[in-house]
């Protein structure tokens, strides 16, 4: 048993969980108890204008309603700061015009304000994802860092934060795994050691969208008031992560299902999602 897994929530409190976060969460929470590591909490709120304290609290409730357990809640990213020590990086005054059509060549102007851009060194990237194999992608080209006001962006704020609290593995919905290609090039350039990395399917839902909060049926708080249990949720989502439940001794990365599938507003789920094929109910 590897005692030195630490695996982590990390819910972003602009929304209520629904089934695609009760999916990611229930397949990090899985992967890290069948290792008999730790799991932490963190909120990921560094977009204070969408961030919520009633729903943190309720994201808190629907976890442990559904069995979701926790070790330690660690401190949000707002509390957190987030320096550039060690990234090579320069500051950008392009829109998002200028620097499609016209190029930006900041890199070599030494702005004194502007949003800080990564130099990141060009060529792809190549990872294992833990169900899918072998990944190859190109990082994005100079993703901002840090916005001209001041506030981090995601790629820069979750590499420091899964490296300071000492998370060794990722597990996350199938639509950030491209993205993984820049925080590994983050990671190269710190010189420090990358997590191990998971991508779960993604859930649509009926109009064809990844599940989000426009989703508002299959918010585990409706789900709940609709008569559902937190057992329900797990006999519906367990069949994508290769389990039968919520238990850590069934749980296998090679077993977890790949590709995408379809929520419908009552909570049914059916995939894979393939091209003109006809949906049958997952499991
Ligand atoms: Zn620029």
């Amino acid at each position: 048993m590897d005692v030195a897994a630490v695996g982590r929530l990390a819910p972003t409190p602009s929304g209520h969980l629904h089934l695609g976060n009760a999916l990611a969460f229930g397949a990090a929470w899985l992967s890290a108890r069948a290792a008999g590591g730790r799991v932490l909490l963190r909120l990921e709120d560094l977009d204070a204008g969408r961030a919520r304290a009633d729903v943190a609290t309720s994201q808190r409730q629907d976890l442990e309603w559904l069995g979701l357990t926790w070790d330690e809640e660690v401190a949000p990213q707002s509390a957190r700061q987030y320096p550039l020590d060690g990234i090579p990086a320069f500051r950008c005054l392009c829109t998002r015009p200028t620097r499609l059509y016209l190029g930006c060549r900041c890199r070599v102007k030494e702005h004194d304000k502007g949003a800080w851009r990564f130099d990141t060194p060009r060529g792809p990237v190549e990872f294992t994802d833990r169900t899918r194999g072998p990944q190859r992608f190109l990082p994005d080209e100079d993703p901002i860092l840090v916005r001209a006001d001041g506030e981090a962006a995601y790629p820069l704020a979750v590499v420091l934060d899964d490296h300071r609290d000492g998370v060794t593995e990722v597990v996350r919905g199938g639509d950030l795994l491209s993205a993984t290609a820049t925080q590994l090039r983050l990671y190269e350039v710190l010189g420090w050691a990358p997590p191990s990395w998971l991508h779960v399917p993604v859930l649509r839902g009926p109009d064809g969208k990844k599940l989000s909060k426009s989703h508002g049926s299959t918010e585990l708080r409706a789900l709940r008031e609709a008569g559902w249990t937190a057992k329900r949720v797990w006999e519906v989502l367990g069949p994508l992560l290769g389990v039968g439940g919520l238990a850590p001794a069934e749980f296998r990365p090679d077993r977890v299902r790949i590709g995408e599938f379809l929520v419908s507003d009552s909570g049914e789920v059916f995939g894979p999602l393939e091209a003109s094929a006809a949906l049958v109910p997952a499991g």
